[in-house]
């Protein structure tokens, strides 16, 4: 850089001429000061993770700020709405469905829908009460042997393998899969199989419905639009005299005795309820048989793989960062899909399947959730 000495001169900025250009030449000191400044900016903000994930988190912070707290404000209603909604159902169920089943069904369907009836709504209520009441599982606060992977900025506490924190709970949680809103509680080591089974049987209860009172909601979806066709049509318009009527009004009009008007409708407020309370049933368990069903599918998938929601999400990442080195990534909790599911449903005899999967069992999960065996230590298949 050349200074030039007929160039103008501004304090301590000039402008110079090199090879026929002009341009500022800034003074060394404040090049220097502007050097550290920059290298303290990006010494501050330097982050070896920083990513676009990291972007969009922080710029979705103040999002998911507000949903937790919302989360946690309506937790109970979320809770008081499935009762409410599943009570409805079986209300409706009793009231409707059981007097048509027991009046046209043959014996034996009667014994079957009676017996399928009361066990799927036994295994629905005993899941959900103990998916909502039995504490996911926590880490120690205190100092302990437990071996840890991680430590929680936000608990201050060390995080053994498979736990994560919840921003709604506020606290570290065991093989956390997610925090259920329906449940108003988290879902991790303790109450996983509770969730699942919960899903599973409300899924199947709402199919149940859905297809046993099929017919009832074809019957009682054209009665209510019978009933509107009736209502739509105009009322009688009173007659005065005969005239050209002659022959089309009714004898007590031509006689003189009163007006013509369409007959009233035959429906009953009873008839309306009971057939709208039909429809609503199928609807609402319709509905939520797929929806429902979509994500009890999903869950089955993520059991079938040894991975929780949150670990599908991290093992994802991880596969694809592997990849890009051409290296393979291996879930070190997948020990083959029918041993991840006879770990989760803690299954160790044949009965088992019986007693601790058919039937409503409060049994504990396999393990503390403090630690984990990993692939591929436990390559033998479990007993069974
Ligand atoms: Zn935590
Ligand atoms: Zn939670």
């Amino acid at each position: 850089m050349r200074v030039c000495p007929g160039g103008p001169v501004v304090r301590c900025v000039r402008v110079c001429c090199g090879r026929g250009r002009w341009r500022v030449c800034v003074p060394k000191c404040v090049r220097s000061t502007w050097a550290y400044t920059h290298l303290l900016a990006r010494s501050l903000c330097y982050n070896t993770l920083t990513n676009w994930d990291t972007v969009n988190d922080t710029l979705f912070e103040p999002v998911f700020w507000t949903a937790d707290r919302l989360t946690r404000l309506f937790g109970q209603v979320f809770v008081c709405l499935v009762v409410v909604l599943t009570s409805s159902i079986v209300l409706i169920a009793y009231m409707v469905l059981l007097p048509l089943v027991l009046h046209t069904y043959a014996p034996w369907w009667i014994v079957w829908h009676l017996c399928y009836g009361h066990w799927n709504l036994l295994m629905i209520a005993f899941h959900y009460y103990k998916a909502t009441r039995t504490p996911p599982g926590h880490p120690p606060t205190k100092k302990s042997e437990v071996p840890f992977v991680s430590f929680c900025k936000k608990c201050v506490t060390p995080k053994p393998a498979r736990t994560h924190h919840c921003g709604i709970c506020n606290t570290c949680i065991l093989k956390m899969d997610h925090h259920c809103p329906w449940l108003n509680n988290c879902v991790g080591h303790f109450n996983h199989r509770y969730f699942f089974s919960f899903c599973v049987f409300l899924t199947l209860g709402c199919v149940y419905c859905s297809i046993s009172g099929r017919n009832l909601f074809i019957d009682a979806y054209n009665a209510i639009e019978r009933f509107k066709a009736l209502e739509a049509e105009p009322a009688g318009v009173p007659v005065k005299g005969v005239g050209l009527l002659i022959g089309i009004v009714p004898p007590e009009a031509v006689n003189g005795q009163s007006s013509f008007q369409t007959p009233p409708p035959t429906f009953t407020l009873k008839d309306k309820l009971l057939n709208k309370s039909i429809i609503y049933m199928w609807v609402l368990t319709s509905t939520v048989a797929v929806a429902l069903g979509g994500l009890t599918l999903w869950h089955a998938m993520l059991i079938s793989r040894g991975e929780t929601s949150i670990e599908r999400h991290l093992n994802k990442k991880e596969r694809t960062r592997l990849a890009k080195r051409n290296r393979v990534y291996r879930n070190p909790f997948h020990y083959g899909c029918f041993n991840n599911w006879k770990l989760f449903l803690g299954v160790e005899k044949r009965s088992h399947w019986i007693t601790r999967v058919l039937l409503p069992s409060g049994h504990a999960p396999n393990g503390d959730g403090f630690t984990w065996d990993f692939y591929p230590h436990r390559k033998e298949p479990l007993p069974v």
